[in-house]
């Protein structure tokens, strides 16, 4: 019988998920649509739960070479440039969690984690197989297993298959279209395609050499405005700084693309005028792309994790505004579970597929839905206007760390029981 795993989507999350299947000893087959594995030029950050997964995989060393450790989050005023808030990472973080909080450019995430699998061989355990150019396109499943296509005619055949294929994912309808739940209207909102979240993020970096000397800074700073909000933080080791600014507005072009050339005139023109340092940021950035932001309703089930012989992980299960910056630390999370129930499910003599992703999906889809639903209501805090903006500033104001740190989020993730088939 066939046991290899197979992956449609070699991003952060299908990456993160060949490793952890292989080093629980499962054979993978990876397809990735794209030509080359390759990341946007864009930053991270990753909270302690996400660097946990990372240590327990063994790149500690890896990440040190390429992430900053911001030592602080300073929420200020976009307008007045004025202290909201500050939260203590740094040694605090590390104290306190176990793990600190990173920054990390996406790319350098990345290629960690794709010289990871590379690298598995080393460690007898089975190296994944890889293709690229290879965009799954249809599947089915059988009693037996899964078979891929790609549109490419490709045939690969599995005992399961891990649906990482992002926001727009082609395996995320094979899991939805399950035995009369169109009934249920929480259950049909995840079968809805994506949702706009009337939020653009327009997203750029700029070398540390290339900012005034006053506005050089290797801490997470956040300003909040009515209707927009702006974070900037370091990346490449403390060399970059990386901005993502956030107004409101409406997506033109090919929704489904994650990126578009941007302007800045149009950016300068949605924000209105900010905070001189703040403005001598953005004015430093030579170049800026432009993301739709969208997002899907909270998970409602562990239906939308997993049915069958087939598994959705990261952004294809359960995409979310990056207000709580843990989308991507949500799939190494996914990844990092799947591993280890691969790792407890290993002493049987054939992985026992379906009750493992029923396993996973119980263990992960609570923990989605509270981050994807904490996420959509960090938007509407950032971008308050008015009296809620005024109470939202006293609110900081007095409950300072107590309210910027989420210790039930940076102290997982938790850990799976074992799984029994
Ligand atoms: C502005 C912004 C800021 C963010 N900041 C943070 C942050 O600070 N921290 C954090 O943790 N997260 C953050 N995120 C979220 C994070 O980027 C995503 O959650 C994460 O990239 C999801 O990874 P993924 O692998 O699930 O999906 P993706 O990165 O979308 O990868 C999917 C992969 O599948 C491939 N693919 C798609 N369809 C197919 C197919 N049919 N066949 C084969 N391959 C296919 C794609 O080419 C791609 O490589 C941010 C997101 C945005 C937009």
């Amino acid at each position: 019988m066939n046991q290899t795993l197979l992956i449609a989507g070699g991003g952060i999350g299908g990456m993160a998920a060949a490793l952890a299947c292989a080093r629980a000893g499962t054979p993978v087959t990876l397809l990735e649509q794209a030509a080359e594995f390759a990341e946007v030029g864009a930053g991270i950050q990753l909270g302690p739960n996400a660097v946990r997964v990372l240590a327990d995989w063994g790149l500690t060393d890896a990440l040190e070479a390429v992430a900053a450790f911001p030592e602080q989050l300073r929420v200020r005023d976009a307008h007045s440039g004025g202290t909201l808030g500050e939260l203590r990472l740094g040694q605090r973080a590390a104290d306190t969690y176990g793990q600190p909080y990173a920054t990390i450019h996406r790319a350098d995430a990345h290629q960690m984690l794709l010289t990871a699998v590379q690298a598995l061989g080393a460690g007898g355990h089975p190296v994944p197989e890889l293709h690229l150019n290879e965009r799954l396109y249809t599947l089915d499943e059988s009693l037996g297993g899964v078979v891929a296509r790609a549109e490419s005619g490709l045939l690969c055949e599995g005992g399961a298959l891990v649906g990482a294929d992002g926001l727009w994912s082609v395996v995320r309808p094979h899991v939805m279209d399950g035995p009369a739940r169109v009934h249920d209207s929480l259950a049909a909102a995840q079968e809805a395609p994506p949702r706009f979240s009337g939020h653009l993020a327009y997203r750029g970096m700029v070398s540390q050499s290339d900012l005034p000397a006053a506005l050089r800074n290797r801490n997470v700073t956040a300003w909040l405005g009515p209707r927009l909000h702006v974070v900037h933080y370091p990346v490449c080791a403390g060399q970059k700084v990386n901005i993502v600014a956030v107004v409101h507005g409406q997506p033109s072009g090919n929704p489904t693309s994650w990126t578009h050339q941007a302007h800045s005139d149009d950016l300068m023109a949605a924000l209105g005028p900010v905070h001189r340092d703040l403005q001598g940021m953005l004015d430093a950035v030579p170049q800026w792309r432009l993301w739709p932001l969208n997002d899907r309703p909270p998970m409602t089930g562990a239906y939308a994790q997993a049915r069958g012989r087939v598994a959705l992980l990261g952004d294809a299960a359960h995409p979310m505004r990056p207000y709580l910056a843990q989308g991507a630390a949500m799939a190494l999370e996914d990844a990092w579970t799947l591993g280890q129930l691969l790792c407890s499910a290993r002493s049987q003599p054939v992985t026992p597929w379906e009750g493992l992703f029923q396993r996973y999906a119980e263990v992960r889809w609570k923990r989605n839905a509270r981050v994807q639903a904490h996420s959509a209501r960090n938007g509407r805090i950032f971008h308050a206007e008015g009296l809620v903006r005024r109470g939202r500033d006293w609110a900081m104001a007095l409950g300072g760390e107590w309210l910027l740190d989420n210790p039930w989020l940076y102290s997982g993730p938790p850990m799976p029981s074992v799984f029994h088939s």
